[in-house]
């Protein structure tokens, strides 16, 4: 049984990781664009962005001082038994980021949209946002916390089939030239898209291939790793370096999901997860110990799965 408490304790302390230490992949990939970076003033902010990565760790304070939209990812265990349900999971989820705002301490920024009310504690209405997904024939719980800035960064566009590649890459270019030549996304980041679904479905793709891969991850249908790394070239050589500035490249990957959409259209959403890339994981095994990790692991083959049932994929497995 994983008691409520250790999820609590656990949520606290993903909120204080995300928002204070960067993850290594993200922190690399900055620094490889500072290493080819021929800009001089690009060059000089990717330095001070890899400098404040360093100073948040050195002195335990947030990375930036917007610390984004606290918010969780909960993978559940088929068979994971929890004290109170799911209930009590999403409860010690709000209770420790209300804590976590204060004691960290990180911004209240959730508001009430339109009286602008405050709770000063990052908890509201439909907030944070908890998404949930299974896994099958384990008994553990899996929490990532991602505090996402990157607020002007993101876009939804309806597609015909007809319009297919070449229409998916004029939308991204009309993206990150609304976007980056005001700087309005912190560049450099990562762009999640997704490709499909209904809308909602598509908007959520997108924004987990961006908050929820790592740097140099590829999606495992060939095609569309490849489509990855097309657009990630496509993106970097457009002029366009960190903070709206011209430089050598703005992106530091490019992330792609897809869902199986109405055969009249072809949604595509675009998220940018900038370079405060927030993010923390945990497994909470069956007998209450605690893993942290920097990899959320969320797109498992049981997550991407299209057949019917997971038997196929439990076969595959044996
Ligand atoms: S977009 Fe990211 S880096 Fe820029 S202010 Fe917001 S959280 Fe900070």
């Amino acid at each position: 049984m994983i008691s409520r408490e250790t999820i609590h304790a656990t949520a606290f302390e993903l909120n204080r990781l995300a928002a204070i230490q960067i993850p290594g992949d993200a922190r690399q990939a900055v620094g490889r664009m500072y290493k080819r970076e021929t800009n001089k003033i690009s060059k000089y902010v990717l330095g001070q962005i890899l400098e404040n990565y360093r100073i948040a760790v050195d002195e335990q304070r947030p990375m930036c001082a917007d610390t984004g939209l606290p918010r969780f990812y909960v993978k559940v265990g088929n068979e994971a038994a929890v004290e109170g349900g799911m209930v009590a999971l999403e409860g010690a989820i709000r209770q420790a980021t209300a804590e976590a705002t204060a004691a960290i301490p990180i911004r209240p920024n959730r508001v009430h949209p339109i009286s602008r009310h405050d709770y000063n504690n990052n908890v509201g209405v439909h907030a944070p946002t908890v998404d949930y997904s299974f896994e099958p024939n384990v008994g553990w719980l899996e929490l990532t916390a991602v505090h996402k800035g990157g607020l002007f960064g993101g876009d939804y566009r309806m597609l015909f089939p007809a319009d297919g590649i070449p229409g998916l890459k004029r939308f991204f270019l009309d993206c990150i030239s609304e976007f980056f030549r005001r700087g309005m996304s912190c560049q450099p980041l990562v762009v999640g898209i997704g490709i499909g679904g209904t809308k909602d479905t598509c908007v959520r793709l997108a924004k987990e291939a961006g908050c929820l891969r790592i740097v140099g991850d590829r999606n495992p249908e060939p095609e569309i790793a490849a489509l990855e790394e097309e657009l990630l070239q496509l993106g970097n050589s457009t002029g366009f370096g960190v903070m709206g500035l011209p430089g050598d490249g703005a992106i530091m990957d490019v992330h792609i999901e897809i869902a199986y959409a109405h055969t009249g259209g072809m949604p595509v959403a675009i998220q940018h997860f900038c370079f405060a890339h927030r993010r923390m994981s945990a497994r909470i095994e069956g007998d209450g110990s605690v893993h942290y990790r920097e990899d959320p692991g969320w797109f498992t083959p049981f997550y991407r799965r299209d057949s019917v049932g997971f038997e196929e994929l439990e076969e595959q497995e044996a």
